[in-house]
């Protein structure tokens, strides 16, 4: 029969219906898929050597005849063992299976076989446990004397059986279209597609193993680029308003950060510069700020949206719940309504005396699904939604903030220029298309979209945020403001959990609250994590019942999540108990302890976030680990955690310790395998990403690459980018 890459599975020789099935159920449907279905790892079975010289504990290839094989049946400990003798030139060695009676079907007397496997001591000597067979004379060895691939196995499908029907089709790889250009083959110094297809299954050595599985990996990184260089140019294609940093907006500026009760850090200082400097183009920009919880991108987004509505336009703040929003609102009002000489008026206070930005007409608004405020001459009003947005619509209001509120149809800006989503990881794909299409103003046919900042507190080491995120400009807050507390993190052991508990009734005594964090919702004995519930009940009835607990969890409707937020934010709720779904960017300085149960469960970087929750006022604060798990990486990623204070760090920590797939943000990015294995290789990706833009810059659109176009259609479809 003719074999191409499009023949389904079913047509090729000795693939029953039923492993059709499996294979349909990880989506091989072709030859070609079967093909692209790579190994992830080899047992390297290539020293062949004499059965006379073989040594204990080594792993090894033996080729002789079987001189004898039965099996035997141990009748005290149930089990099945073939043995077998087999015999070279140079001497003979015993080999035993285990529980596979059908070996001796295949495996007869007087048989030449290959053996590959690991050399174990018994009673009457050494011998090979387990090995690996086949028989000798049947054409290339598959499964023994080489580099052996080991394929992921689900749904039923073995690495054996995998070998066995890849290698008659591995011909076809002469077949696979070469879709890089030949220049950068050779810049790279990349085997051809086709060999490195037959490479990564049978490769000839390690080293050939490597190249291919760099040239694959290469592809997928490649890929990635292209596509995200090419999301950032249609962006670009858009129109966005000018604003032109001169000598009055400079001024305008200088005197605002003057005004702060602080000095702005170096990083706040360049990003902020960053994003005035994108302003001044005519094409919107699109940029991720990136810093620690507790950097200040706030403040940064403030400044932006200042020299925004000091030039006459319109900026929009969204974050992803209404209490973020309502802490936005406050610290502009604060931030803006500040005047020079007085000091700082509480965060609290609704009436402010100040006059908003010296006696010009800006006025900050709050849209909500429950809220609509405005504030105007020093004080902040409640208005009806109908007339906010009447007011967002003829100009009157410049720096309007909200939730997703701000993206329904309804909402019609005047002159909007500015656009900052705040933890934009938060909101979902769709709204997140939504607010580049509806808000941007791309819905009246303009092409006139906003600038547009992302802010997000994952800290996503650079290299990575190159490729998940590499259709956006960065900027990095690497640097915590002045004075700012550490946190003392101790990792609790459970003997001592009665003393932790008398510490935090000493500090709600002193007025603070308590977050405590666990896992998971539901009662899961398997993992032996503390539900959130079970938990709250205990801290409830048990051990603080004369205190107001409070609880939040993902099954909590988001009414109720807001209103257990404000009695906290009140003071009316003592200690908070819930699970991860606990606010990022949620600011209560009277919170002075943080306890993690199950704290080897999270992510070294999310472990940091919810630290983040305290030491965000005056009063020295604590971060209480809590861990069953008594593995030594779980000891050495926490001590990590206690050491250090810098989330990117950290991050950086986690991609060695855990691999980035654990990371927040990258399980989520839908990167294919063989990528989101090579994220730890900044040289690979480096490379992927100049070679990408040195041929988009040449080759507008790849029109003059057809194949490489294809290819990236299929690919983009394949992984679902959002
Ligand atoms: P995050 O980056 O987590 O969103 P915020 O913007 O909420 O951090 O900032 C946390 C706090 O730090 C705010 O109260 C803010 O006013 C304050 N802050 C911001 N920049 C500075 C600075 N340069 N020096 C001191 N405090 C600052
Ligand atoms: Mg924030």
């Amino acid at each position: 029969m003719n074999l191409s890459l499009k023949t389904p599975i079913e047509k090729l020789p000795l693939i029953g219906p039923a492993y059709v099935k499996k294979l349909h159920r990880v989506g091989i449907e072709t030859a070609g898929d079967l093909l692209f279905y790579f190994p992830f790892r080899y047992d390297d079975f290539s020293e062949v050597k004499k059965i006379s010289e073989i040594e204990l504990g080594e792993v090894v290839s033996v080729r002789g005849k079987i001189i004898d094989i039965q099996n035997i049946r141990t009748w005290k400990r149930k089990m099945n063992i073939t043995e077998a003798l087999i015999e070279d030139e140079s001497g003979a060695i015993k080999s035993v299976w285990f529980n596979q009676p059908f070996l001796v079907r295949n495996l007869k007397k007087g048989a030449n076989v290959s053996l590959s496997g690991k050399v174990v001591y018994a009673q009457e000597g050494l011998q090979l446990s387990n090995p690996s067979y086949e028989l000798l004379g049947s054409g290339q060895s598959l499964h023994t004397a080489r580099l052996v691939p080991v394929y992921h196995e689900t749904e039923g499908l073995s690495s054996k059986w995998l070998r066995t029907h890849i290698k008659p089709i591995l011909r076809l790889s002469n077949e696979v279209e070469e879709f890089l250009p030949v220049s950068i083959i050779k810049n790279q110094k990349l085997f051809s597609l086709s060999e490195a297809i037959r490479q990564i299954h049978f490769p000839d050595n390690e080293e050939k193993a490597k190249i291919a599985k760099r040239r694959l990996a290469f592809d997928e990184l490649f890929l990635v680029q292209l596509y995200m260089i090419l999301q950032k140019q249609k962006w670009q294609e858009n129109n966005a308003i000018e604003i032109k940093f001169n000598k009055k907006l400079e001024k305008e500026i200088k005197d605002f950060v003057d005004s702060l009760p602080f000095k702005l850090t170096n990083a706040q200082k360049i990003s902020s510069w960053n994003i005035i400097k994108d302003f001044e183009k005519n094409r919107p920009m699109n940029r991720l700020l990136e810093g620690d919880v507790g950097s200040g991108k706030t403040l940064v987004a403030l400044i932006a949206a200042l020299a925004v509505a000091k030039s006459g336009y319109q900026a929009a703040f969204m974050a992803p719940t209404e209490i973020l929003a309502r802490q936005h609102f406050k610290e502009a009002v604060r931030r803006f309504g500040n005047n020079l000489s007085t000091p700082q008026p509480p965060l609290s206070g609704g009436n402010l005396s100040s006059p908003l930005i010296r006696g010009v007409e800006e006025v900050i608004a709050l849209l909500t699904g429950s809220e609509s405020k405005i504030y105007k001459d020093g004080k902040i009003k409640e208005i009806s939604k109908k007339k906010l947005l009447e007011k967002i619509k003829n100009g009157e209001i410049n720096f309007i903030i909200g939730t997703h509120s701000l993206i329904q149809k309804k909402v019609v800006f005047k002159n909007l220029a500015f656009s900052i989503v705040d933890e934009q990881h938060r909101f979902g794909i769709d709204q997140r298309a939504k607010i580049q299409t509806e808000i941007l103003g791309i819905k009246d046919g303009l092409k006139t979209v906003p600038h547009l900042l992302s802010m997000t507190a994952t800290p996503i080491p650079r290299t990575l945020a190159l490729t998940v995120y590499g259709d956006l400009d960065l900027s990095v807050l690497d640097e915590m403001p002045k004075g700012r507390q550490k946190i003392i993190t101790k990792l609790v052991a459970p003997a001592n959990r009665s003393l932790a508990y008398k510490f935090i009734r000493d500090q709600i005594k002193k007025g603070r609250q308590v977050f405590v964090i666990c896992p998971l919702i539901d009662e899961s004995d398997v993992l032996e994590v503390k539900s959130a519930t079970q938990e709250y009940e205990r801290l409830k009835n048990e051990i603080y019942s004369d205190l107001n607990i409070g609880l939040l969890h993902g099954k909590i409707k988001p009414k109720e999540k807001e209103g257990v937020m404000k009695k906290f934010i009140k003071k009316e709720i003592n200690i908070l108990v819930s699970t991860s779904v606990i606010e990022v960017g949620i600011d209560i300085p009277n919170a002075s302890v943080i306890v993690i149960e199950g704290a080897d469960r999270f992510g070294l970087a999310q472990l940091h976030q919810f630290r983040g929750r305290v030491g965000r006022g005056k009063h020295q604060s604590f971060c209480f680990l809590f861990t069953d798990s008594t593995s030594a990486t779980t000891a050495r990623r926490l001590k990590a955690l206690i050491k250090s204070n810098n989330g990117f760090e950290l991050a950086e920590q986690d991609l060695k310790i855990r691999g980035p797939g654990e990371l927040v943000g990258i399980r989520q990015s839908g990167l294919p395998d063989l990528a989101m294995a090579s994220l730890t290789d900044f040289k690979l990706i480096k490379s992927a990403r100049e070679e990408a833009e040195a041929l988009i810059e040449e080759n507008d659109k790849l029109i003059r690459h057809p194949k490489l176009n294809n290819k990236l259609k299929k690919f983009t479809k394949k992984v679902h980018f959002e």
